[in-house]
């Protein structure tokens, strides 16, 4: 039996691993994490006979050794590490959301297990640092990103050969809107999203186009790849989710129905393929697959993030807080949606000069968090 960790169990991402999970014969849960729902949490951990749980609400954590007796419960900050150091896996699924997820990332490299990667955050705001350390600890990263599953299965045993990535967006749910329609938009417009139901913060980075931009800092990391040759293709109805051209011209996809099970399964059973619980592409029903460049005047987060990947240093961090906490005000009715981008712009522009120094380590990570956070925090008071 392979043992897995899941991280971030109560939300989207950990949910569906969760049912595949129980679905594939030969995996089982060794431990579950979560932030404040304690209610699903005792659910899943009495579900999957859990023996480890962590969660970071205090509060919640009385009730959780209540209902869960002979579970070992962790609580508070720090949790999600002590549950990593202590837990017997094989493999952590890291679904926490947020920038928050470095944590577990990095508990995972210190104690030396593979991780499947569904938190992106963690590669945008310390991309050198974790690849450097996967590769000289001899770790695997498996990309359960979407895009980035499909690239990683398009280039099995061709990495030398890698010339130029595509990557998919489907457009989110305002694809071919201008910036008069969505100056009207609605919070609950920009979580409807029409192929994928993620958990909110990745809605509205979808909406924004912000998502795309943090997955080519991500697909840079991830794949060694330069930003100059990833290209970002809209794509709507997100059956093509990823391609990879060779030196030699020749263009690989990877496509699927959408559904998060597949890539899911695919980084928990690596090298494995088996049997996944979910529909199957029909390309006569599903019909034409369109591509479309772009629109980077509507959607300027784009472009943002690419930039800040490319300047380095603390710029991905900056853009990476400063869109957590305008998300934030967003989904609780402080801004428009208009006003995403120009929140991070302004938090790049106010910090501008402490960008530009070398980030040496976690402190560094965290101190231009912080300062990026109070900065777009003080902008939307
Ligand atoms: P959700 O918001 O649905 O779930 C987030 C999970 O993280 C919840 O279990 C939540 O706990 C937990 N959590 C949040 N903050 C903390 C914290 N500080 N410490 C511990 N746990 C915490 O997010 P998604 O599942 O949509 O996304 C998770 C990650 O996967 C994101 O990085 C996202 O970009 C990525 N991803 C998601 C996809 C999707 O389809 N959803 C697709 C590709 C990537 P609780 O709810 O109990 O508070």
């Amino acid at each position: 039996m392979k043992k897995v960790l899941v991280l971030g169990s109560t939300g989207s991402i950990g949910k569906q691993a969760l049912e595949v999970i129980a679905e594939t014969p030969g995996l089982e849960v060794a431990g579950l994490a979560a932030g404040t729902s304690h209610k699903l949490l005792v659910k899943q951990a009495t579900e999957s006979g859990a023996s480890h749980v962590a969660i970071l609400d205090e509060n919640a954590a009385s009730k959780v050794i209540e209902e869960l007796p002979g579970v070992s419960v962790l609580s508070g900050p720090g949790c999600i590490r002590g549950l990593v150091d202590s837990v017997d896996c094989d493999i952590v699924l890291n679904a926490v959301v947020g920038a928050a997820g470095l944590e577990a990332t990095m508990a995972t490299l210190d104690r030396g297990i593979d991780l499947a990667l569904a938190n992106k955050e963690s590669l945008v705001v310390a991309g050198s640092l974790i690849m450097e350390t996967a590769s000289r600890k001899g770790i695997r990263i498996l990309p359960v990103d979407s895009e980035h599953s499909a690239i990683f299965q398009c280039l099995q045993g061709q990495e030398e050969g890698l010339e130029r990535i595509f990557l998919t967006a489907s457009g989110g749910p305002f694809f071919g809107l201008g910036r008069d329609r969505l100056e009207k938009v609605t919070r609950d417009d920009a979580l409807n999203h029409p192929r994928w139901k993620m958990g909110s913060k990745i809605s509205i980075d979808s909406a924004t186009l912000m998502n795309k931009g943090l997955e080519v800092i991500e697909a840079h990391h991830l794949f060694g790849t330069g930003y100059d040759e990833i290209d970002v293709l809209v794509h709507p109805q997100s059956v093509v989710h990823s391609l990879v051209r060779f030196r030699d011209g020749s263009v690989l996809a990877q496509m699927g129905l959408p559904s998060m099970k597949l890539p899911i399964a695919y980084a928990l059973n690596y090298p494995e393929r088996l049997p996944v619980v979910m529909p199957q592409l029909d390309l006569i029903k599903q019909g034409e697959l369109s591509f479309f460049k772009p629109d980077l005047d509507a959607f300027p987060c784009l472009e943002i993030a690419i930039e800040a990947g490319r300047r380095g240093g603390g710029a991905p961090i900056a853009v990476n807080a400063a869109n957590e906490i305008a998300v934030a005000a967003f989904l609780g009715g402080r801004i428009r949606f208009l006003e995403i981008p120009g929140i991070i712009e302004k938090t790049l522009a106010a910090m501008d000069g402490d960008l530009a120094s070398a980030i040496a380590g976690l402190e560094d990570i965290a101190e231009v968090d912080t300062a990026a956070r109070r900065q777009a925090e003080s902008l939307i008071t």
